[in-house]
């Protein structure tokens, strides 16, 4: 039988998510469910320096707001935590300690000062200074002192760091699920550092022990970690540990095509890089877009499932989502399209439930105004109403606003060129006669008046456009805006015959 599915989502805890690590964390939720696996969430903590208060709280908000919750992971142990490298701490000396006892690692105590001057001194002479087997005998490591050396540095308490036994002249064979087999020559890398003199893991020390002892099956991780594939295959057999299996998912790549989506992109073109919102940065949430949509535009940024298909929601993609098929090539951003998936999902949320978030804005919109009936603001029935008419036309609730306004608020301007183009000489007499019309009836359904002014238009043998042109820059201050009659409807008969005078008064 093979090994459970578990994968892990492993951020280090330095500021927001960039939607890039939201993908990821997505990727291996996805590919947890599809295999009846878990999900794992391992917040990788050691470089105390880089830590951000808030961060971790930021993350988990970001994958419950998704809806990709972790199965384990802080807060949630089933036996594998702690989930924070911070509290393994104890745990990694060991294994590095394992590692120099089998010849796989070494002691070395080069200063700072000293390294630095080998790079500058390489620089100079236009080299880069690399630490491996080509010089490593000559620096100040376990490999180049004599054993007495050694342990007298060791008992004086001598501070180091333990570095990486690479072997010379190997070739490796590494292989990743996305871009197949990858060979590298042993030469051309460095003896990394794997326990640093401050008592603490590096990175790949820490990665390796956690997902081994996680009995993590698959690490789903990000391009950038490519490079240090090599070191961590060797760090599997090292400790004879059999090592999951990886894959490592494209970039994803600005809206221009080159080079990586930065938050810089986000702010020279007005859209959000990070899931929620973070200090002054303005989060996908809080643009009013739908975790819905999230899910949707990045399961597609560095995957298709080969047909025509766009529209997916988490449980289609649980089905439909195959890692193998996922892009080697970087996936372009493109945030026109986040607005039109946004678009669809408003479509389908039901009125009722997007009452909710267009009373916050109304709230905020009409705080000082004139509505024209102040219980409006108050009357769910009316609301639910006024999204039904102007939602189509929506991508976020935030355009109702944009969109709707006239349902709340007279118009007291037109807009000129319309006046202009349509305020003919009779347009008053007309005006003044369907005010008539108007005020004479009892039924103010959209149906009904239809049906009237219609058969009037008819019978006055006026044309289509020299009434009801006019007539919605009276009720709408332009052009726009759903059918006219629903929009009279809407507002009543006092309010349309209101606006009718008003306007012949302006006009
Ligand atoms: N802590 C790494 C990061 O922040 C995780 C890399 C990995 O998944 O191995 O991206």
């Amino acid at each position: 039988m093979s090994k459970k599915v578990r994968v892990r989502f492993a951020p280090s805890p330095t500021g927001p998510l960039h939607i890039g690590g939201v993908r990821t964390a997505l990727y291996n939720y996805l590919f947890a469910k599809q295999n009846n696996g878990d999900f794992i969430l391992r917040i990788e903590d050691t470089d105390q320096n880089r830590y951000v208060e808030g961060a971790e709280k930021y993350i988990i908000d970001t994958l419950n707001w998704c809806g990709i919750p972790f199965d384990e992971g802080p807060g949630k142990d089933l036996g594998h935590g702690p989930y924070r490298q911070s509290e393994r701490k104890l745990l990694y000396k060991k294994y590095a300690d394992l590692l120099i006892k089998n010849g796989k690692a070494y002691y070395a105590f080069d200063s700072a000062e000293s390294l630095d001057a080998h790079r500058k001194d390489h620089e100079k002479k236009g080299k880069t200074f690399i630490y491996n087997w080509h010089n490593r005998l000559k620096l100040n490591n376990s490999l180049s002192l004599s054993p007495e050396e050694l342990e007298t540095k060791l008992a004086k308490g001598d501070s180091y760091v333990v570095r990486f036994y690479t072997p010379q002249d190997e070739i490796l064979q590494l292989t990743d699920i996305i871009r197949g087999e990858i060979q590298i020559d042993t030469n051309i890398l460095d003896d990394k550092v794997l326990f640093k003199s401050d008592g603490m893991p590096t990175y790949h020390l820490a990665n390796i022990v956690d997902d081994h002892l996680m009995e993590i099956s698959h690490v789903i991780r990000g391009e950038e970690w490519l490079p240090s594939l090599a070191l961590h295959t060797q760090l599997y057999d090292a400790f004879g540990w059999e090592p999951p299996k990886f894959a490592h998912l494209p970039l994803i790549m600005k809206p221009q095509g080159k080079g990586k989506l930065s938050k810089r992109d986000g702010e020279k073109g007005g859209f959000p890089i990070f899931p929620l919102s973070w200090g002054e940065s303005v989060g996908y949430r809080e643009a009013g877009y739908f975790p819905e949509t999230v899910i949707n535009f990045l399961a597609l940024l560095g995957w298709n499932p080969g047909t025509e298909q766009e529209l997916f929601k988490l449980d289609e993609l649980i089905k439909t989502f195959d890692i193998k098929k996922v892009h080697k090539a970087g996936a372009r951003f493109d945030p026109e399209k986040t607005k039109w998936y946004n678009h669809h999902y408003l479509q389908e949320q039901e009125d009722k439930v997007l009452l909710k978030s267009f009373k916050a804005v109304l709230d905020e919109k009409l705080i000082d105004a004139e509505v024209f009936d102040l219980s409006l603001k108050d009357n769910d029935d009316y609301i639910v109403g006024v999204i039904s008419l102007i939602k189509e036309r929506a991508s976020f609730v935030l355009d109702f606003w944009e969109l709707g306004s006239y349902f709340f608020l007279t118009p007291t301007s037109y807009n000129e060129k319309v006046v202009k183009k349509q305020w003919k000489e009779n347009t008053s007499v007309i005006l003044n006669k369907i005010f008539s019309l108007l005020e004479s009836l009892e039924d103010f359904s959209s149906s009904h008046l239809e049906e009237i002014v219609k058969k009037w238009i008819g019978e006055e043998q006026l044309s289509f456009g020299q009434v009801m042109a006019p007539l919605r820059l009276v009720m709408v201050g332009d052009l726009k805006g759903p059918h006219l009659f629903d929009i009279m409807a809407m507002v009543g008969k006092k309010e349309t015959l209101n606006r009718i005078s008003l306007a012949l008064e302006k006009l």
